[in-house]
């Protein structure tokens, strides 16, 4: 199916945009700072149990950025493909920045620092409370593995709350970015932008993953999100995406039915 003869039926950018209430901002900024205390307090545990354990701390800490890559893509491809802006609570405060920004992919680099990062601090907090309060010790010693588990789950939730913020960096052209952001994409030690723009060609169903973008690659190759899209339009008969591209474009691009599949149907009957 060649992109071009897919008619989009994409939802109006401003009417996506005007979904940004005021009450949603408060959620918010209480999220971004119960965000930040959580992870004071891990890097400060962390620290505590850290001697004679650097190689753990270190390996638990780059677990958590790949972990990060893959929870971005997996969010990403939920909020891309399911459900609709309709959708009380989670309709405009996760699904609509979504839809949003494959209608105006530009319109998330005018968000200022609280609409680009409440959401991912929301999402986070539960781990990062799990961090603060899970204990470290097993039979009366330091668990190495539960101290893996604390740096590693604290590392992916740092990385997540990250996350928009390099997907944001991803959007603006490269004069307006500083030489370190630059440099880190260009190593592609952050979502690169051109890596990233495999994600904004339509129908948008592939490359989720937007920490780093390493994993976008193997992902697409095991054929993982495809795979999972056939399972829940078997188990659900809803399109993937019909709230995204409008429902004809949806099943063109959706994956192949199975002989097991229901008559699909639309996300919002
Ligand atoms: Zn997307
Ligand atoms: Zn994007």
């Amino acid at each position: 199916m060649s992109n071009e003869k897919l008619k989009l039926e994409m939802q109006d950018a401003n009417a996506l945009a005007a979904g940004y209430h005021s009450w949603w901002r408060y959620v918010e900024i209480g999220s971004i700072f119960a965000f930040f205390m959580l992870i004071a307090l891990i890097v400060r545990r962390s620290w505590q149990v850290s001697e004679g354990r650097g190689f753990l701390i270190a390996s638990a800490f780059m677990s958590g950025y790949v972990m990060a890559d893959f929870i971005s893509g997996f969010v990403h491809w939920m909020a891309d493909t399911w459900g609709s802006t309709k959708l009380k609570i989670i309709g405009p405060g996760l699904i609509r920045p979504f839809r949003e920004h494959h209608v105006d992919p530009k319109a998330m680099t005018r968000h200022d620092v609280i609409e680009t990062n409440g959401n991912n601090c929301l999402i986070s907090l539960w781990v990062g409370a799990i961090c603060v309060f899970m204990p470290l010790e097993s039979d009366g010693a330091l668990s190495p593995v539960r101290i893996f588990l604390m740096v590693s789950l604290g590392s992916m939730i740092f990385w997540v709350m990250m996350t928009n913020q390099f997907h944001k960096w991803s959007h603006l052209e490269g004069n307006e970015l500083p030489g370190l952001v630059r440099f880190l994409q260009r190593v592609h030690l952050i979502l690169p932008p051109q890596h990233h723009d495999v994600h904004h060609t339509a129908p948008f169903d592939k490359y989720y993953c937007i920490t780093t973008g390493w994993l976008n690659w193997p992902l697409t190759k095991l054929g993982f999100f495809k795979g999972l899209e056939r399972l829940v339009t078997m188990m659900t008969g809803l399109v993937p995406r019909a709230d995204d591209i409008g429902l004809d474009a949806a099943l063109k691009v959706a994956p192949p039915p199975t002989d097991a599949q229901p008559e699909p149907k639309h996300a919002q009957s």
